[in-house]
């Protein structure tokens, strides 16, 4: 145990400390009015006897004075006192003894005896003391009466002692109120001591188990409701406390399962906390191994970071400032940023945005194509127009011109369709309204409307379903699967080819189709871009042959949006098979 810790047990408890100063304070308090009570009490009692004395001393005087016969007089004055043993001493102004009725024939002066004195200053004074003539103890009490000193002591036994005594009742007294005084102090230091224990109580335990509810109760003075109020607030703070953690706890947890990489760092650039996402990133970034997040700076490819965060830490700023950079490293784009606070502490993440890229990268692509795609008919309507303008042209070429800017206006409406059908596709996928449809019907339907176009090239077509196979679906994306389909088969397979359409599995869920054709194929290197948009094998024959490049684009979303998939395989010059699954109910 250590030697503060040994103290602490030790020590006296404050309320018993508070006790006992205030009790002697008090008790020294109460001694010094004792003992000046007391020497009043015995001034008072020897006054009250000097009294009596000194009434003695002036009849005496005045008896004296009447007859001249000391002795007689005296004599007489003795027997009608009722003291006993009354000495009488009558002192003439040079000191000189005129007569004692103890002892005659005094020589020595009495000018130098205390009450004697005195009483030539005063009049009246009292002393006492041994005798100096016969040694015996007296109380004397001289009176100075026309210069001469009257005398009378009486022996200072055991009686006059008992008379002299002080009066008990004021000791008693006092001890009661001291009594009295203890028992209230014991009273409110015992209070005190106990809201103190209690307190201490709670402050020991209640850090070792926060959870357990103390129950407390506290006397209903000032100190008690301090004390509620010390652990009223002692319980808020504790609460804010924990929140405060579990916030904290949270937050670590985000980062430790954020996609990116993150730290926080001092202004001292000292690691706060860091994320293992950030230490991967950094490792990707880098050429060397790093294990913490303080090597991160030093990757050569953070520069502007390294010169941003020298730069600013040198002058004060009133919000905080942001930097980043892009980097490209082994295929991929990764976004590093940096933001300082107001203190110099700072943040740095690390974000992988290949996809994001890709996506930015894609959608200008697609921006591109649509205005390739739009100036090519827009372009040639222009012309077409301008032809019809400006010549004079026979009926029948002017009839040839306008048929040309038909078909292009044909051609701009299927595109606008088509773009339009695959962003209701993507964005607004639930505008779409569901019906039971019925396939064997809907392929039917198709075979029919196709039957002229697959005549002229000599294509033969064959579809193997389950009678009456239904899906609940959108009918015009189920028709734009198989009709896409068929046109791109009739389009680009060739002449007398066959089509077969099988449904080839079923299950509770799921219809399992297979599109092929015997016809061209398509070569290896383009099969996995042929859902993309705008993506043709061959540009010049799907443009003659009226594509838009978006046809199986929407076949795939169709099919996504019916909860199935879709792939392509192909033999190039045995034709390809486009296999898909399509929900039953979605
Ligand atoms: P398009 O508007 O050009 O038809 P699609 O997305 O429908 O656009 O088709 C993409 C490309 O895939 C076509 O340009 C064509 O070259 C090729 N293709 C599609 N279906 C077939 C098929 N059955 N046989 C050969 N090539 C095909």
């Amino acid at each position: 145990m250590y030697a503060h810790e040994r103290m602490r047990q030790s020590r006296i408890p404050f309320s018993q400390r508070l006790f006992w100063s205030v009790f002697f304070i008090f008790l020294g308090f109460t001694a010094c009015v004792f003992v000046f009570q007391y020497q009043r009490e015995v001034e008072f009692t020897r006054e009250k006897l000097n009294s009596v004395l000194s009434s003695y001393n002036y009849q005496l005087h005045y008896r004296v004075q009447k007859d001249p016969n000391l002795n007689a007089v005296v004599e007489e004055f003795v027997r009608e006192i009722p003291e006993h043993g009354l000495r009488v001493t009558i002192i003439d102004p040079s000191g000189k003894v005129l007569f004692d009725n103890t002892k005659s024939d005094i020589r020595d002066n009495h000018n130098n005896r205390s009450e004697v004195l005195k009483a030539r200053q005063k009049m009246n004074a009292y002393a006492i003391r041994s005798s100096g003539t016969d040694g015996q103890e007296y109380f004397y009490s001289a009176n100075n009466i026309e210069g001469y000193i009257y005398r009378c002591a009486i022996p200072y036994g055991p009686y006059i002692k008992d008379t002299l005594k002080v009066n008990r009742e004021f000791v008693y007294f006092m001890a009661l109120m001291l009594l009295i005084f203890f028992i209230v102090l014991s009273r409110y230091t015992f209070s005190i001591g106990q809201t103190i224990a209690k307190l201490k109580y709670f402050s020991q335990n209640i850090p070792k188990n926060p959870e357990k509810e103390i129950e407390l109760n506290f006397p209903n003075d000032e100190l008690g409701d301090i004390a509620q109020h010390i652990i009223k607030l002692y319980r808020r703070q504790q609460k804010a406390k924990n929140e405060l953690a579990l916030e904290r706890e949270k937050l670590i947890k985000h980062f430790q399962y954020a996609k990116e990489g993150f730290a926080m760092f001092t202004e001292d650039g000292v690691e706060i906390l860091a994320n293992i996402q950030l230490i991967q990133f950094a490792n990707v970034l880098s050429n060397n191994a790093i294990h913490t997040a303080e090597e991160v700076l030093d990757i050569p490819e953070l520069e502007p970071i390294r010169t941003f965060l020298e730069e600013k830490t040198q002058t004060p700023r009133v919000k905080a400032l942001r930097q980043t950079a892009t980097i490209n490293k082994s295929g991929k784009t990764f976004l590093v940023e940096c933001l300082l606070f107001q203190n110099n502490s700072y943040e740095i993440s690390i974000s992988d945005i290949t996809r994001q890229e890709e996506e930015y990268q894609m959608k200008r692509q697609l921006t591109q194509n649509i205005a390739h795609e739009l100036k090519t008919p827009v372009s040639s309507i222009q012309g077409y127009l301008e032809t019809l303008l400006y010549n004079h042209l026979s009926d029948e070429k002017r009839g040839f011109f306008i048929e040309r800017c038909y078909s292009q206006c044909q051609r701009l409406t299927d595109l606008l369709k088509d773009i339009s059908l695959l962003n209701r596709l993507e964005g607004a996928a639930d505008m779409f309204e569901l019906t039971d449809v019925n396939l064997t019907q809907l392929l039917n339907e198709i075979e029919k409307e196709c039957a002229q176009q697959m005549e002229a090239k000599n294509i033969t077509s064959e579809t193997h379903l389950p009678e009456n196979a239904m899906i609940h679906g959108n009918f015009s994306l189920l028709y734009s699967i198989f009709r896409n389909l068929y046109d791109n088969a009739i389009a680009y397979a060739g002449e007398g080819i066959r089509i077969i359409v099988n449904c080839y599995k079923e299950d509770s869920k799921y219809y399992y189709f297979s599109f092929s054709d015997n016809g061209a194929g398509i070569p290896e290197e383009h099969i996995n871009r042929i859902f993309e948009r705008f993506y043709r094998v061959d540009k010049g024959r799907s443009r003659k042959a009226g594509g838009t490049g978006l046809g199986l684009s929407i076949v795939k979303n169709s099919v996504l949006f019916h909860r199935g998939q879709i792939s392509a395989k192909s033999t190039p010059g045995q034709g390809v098979t486009f296999l898909f699954t399509l929900k039953k109910k979605i």
